[in-house]
C-alpha cells in the first residue's frame, strides 16, 4: 500500500471513518476491492477530454459524498434502489478491459469520482505500465478530497477535473451531508493547482495532456452559491488561465427532493450565472440552457450509460 493511501484504517477521504476496509465498510459503502459500474469510452466530456475518439472512463460504484441530487444515483449508493450488487473488480481483469478501449480512444483514462478507491490507482497504473500502456490520467473528482491523499497521487495524475459544488456550509450540509465541503474542496483545488498548474495544456489534436478543469453545476434557486464559487475561482486561479465548465444540466433525479432543487434550472438563472462567468473572463465552456434533457446516464446499460 502506498504511503498516504491507507484503507486499514481508512483515511482516504475527509470523512476519516477509520474503519478497516478489508473487514467492514465506512460512510462511502465501499469495500477494499473496487466495484466498477462501467468502463466505457465517453464522448460527452469537455472537448479537450472527449475529442479525437473520446476518453476511457472508469465509473466506480459507491461515493464518499452522497449528494441527495446525485445524477449517478444508480451507482453512487445515494438511492435505496441502487443496484450495488456489482462484483469486485480484479485489477488485472480491469486492465484487460481498459487496454483495448484505450487503443480506440484518445489515450486518456478517467477515474470518475474515485476518492474512495484512490488506494487502487497506483496499482492499476503499475499494471498498465508493465504492459507498455501509458495513458494520460484524468482524476475526475467531487472536490471532497483530503489533501494528503492527493499528495500521494502526485506524479500519477496528469489532469485534475474537480467540481466546486458549494461555498455555502448550509447547502453542503443539507444536500451532501458535508458542512465542511467549502474548506475541504477549496484546499483540495489549491493542491491540485500546485501539482499540475491552473492552465490546460493540449496537443496538436486539441487533446489535453496536463492541467486543470473545474466544473460547477448551477443548482436551481441557489444562484448566490454559484456566483460565490465563480468569484472564488477567479480570485484564486487567475482567470483567464483557468478552464471552467459552467453546467446547466441539473435535473431532479428522483421524487421528493426539497424545494428549490425539485425542478430544473430556469433560463434566467443560468443567464445570470453565465454573465458572471463571462465578466470574470474564464476560458472553458458554457452548456446550452436546456442541457438537462441531454445528460441522464443510465447505468443499467453498463456498456453505454450515456447513449
Ligand atoms: S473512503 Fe470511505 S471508508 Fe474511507 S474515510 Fe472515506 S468514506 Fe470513510
Amino acid at each position: 500500500m502506498q504511503l498516504g493511501l491507507s484503507i486499514n484504517p481508512c483515511t482516504l477521504c475527509p470523512r476519516m471513518c477509520g474503519v478497516d476496509r478489508t473487514r467492514e465498510r465506512g460512510y462511502c459503502g465501499a469495500a477494499a476491492e473496487a466495484a466498477v459500474a462501467s468502463v466505457t469510452i465517453h464522448t460527452g466530456e469537455e472537448p479537450p477530454l472527449a475529442g479525437n475518439g473520446g476518453i476511457v472512463n472508469i465509473f466506480f460504484a459507491h461515493c464518499n459524498l452522497h449528494c441527495i441530487f446525485c445524477q449517478n444515483y444508480q451507482i453512487s449508493g445515494t438511492s435505496p434502489a441502487s443496484p450495488l450488487t456489482l462484483p469486485s473488480a480484479d485489477i488485472h481483469r480491469l486492465t484487460q478491459d481498459i487496454i483495448p478501449l484505450l487503443a480506440q480512444s484518445n489515450g486518456l483514462l478517467g477515474f470518475v469520482t474515485a476518492a474512495h478507491y484512490a488506494h487502487l490507482i497506483p496499482q492499476l497504473l503499475d499494471e498498465l505500465h508493465a504492459q507498455g500502456v501509458h495513458p494520460t490520467v484524468v482524476y475526475n473528482s467531487s472536490g471532497y478530497e483530503r489533501v494528503e491523499t492527493l499528495q500521494a497521487l502526485e506524479g500519477l495524475v496528469d489532469i485534475y477535473l474537480p467540481d466546486l459544488k458549494y461555498l455555502d456550509r448550509d447547502l453542503a450540509a443539507r444536500y451532501s451531508h458535508a458542512a465542511d465541503y467549502p474548506e475541504v474542496a477549496t484546499a483540495a483545488l489549491l493542491e491540485m493547482k500546485r501539482q499540475v498548474g491552473s492552465s490546460l495544456k493540449t496537443d496538436d489534436n486539441g487533446v489535453a495532456y496536463r492541467g486543470l478543469i473545474v466544473r460547477h453545476l448551477v443548482l436551481p434557486g441557489h444562484l448566490q452559491n454559484t456566483l460565490d464559487c465563480l468569484d472564488w475561482l477567479a480570485d484564486n486561479f487567475f482567470a483567464p488561465t483557468l478552464h471552467v465548465a459552467l453546467m446547466s444540466q441539473y435535473y431532479p433525479p428522483r421524487r421528493n427532493l426539497p424545494s428549490p432543487i425539485d425542478r430544473t434550472l430556469s433560463a434566467d438563472e443560468y443567464a445570470i450565472a453565465a454573465q458572471r462567468y463571462q465578466e470574470l473572463g474564464f476560458d472553458g465552456w458554457l452548456q446550452a440552457p436546456d442541457a438537462n434533457s441531454n445528460y441522464r446516464p443510465d447505468f443499467a446499460d453498463s456498456d453505454k450509460p450515456f447513449k
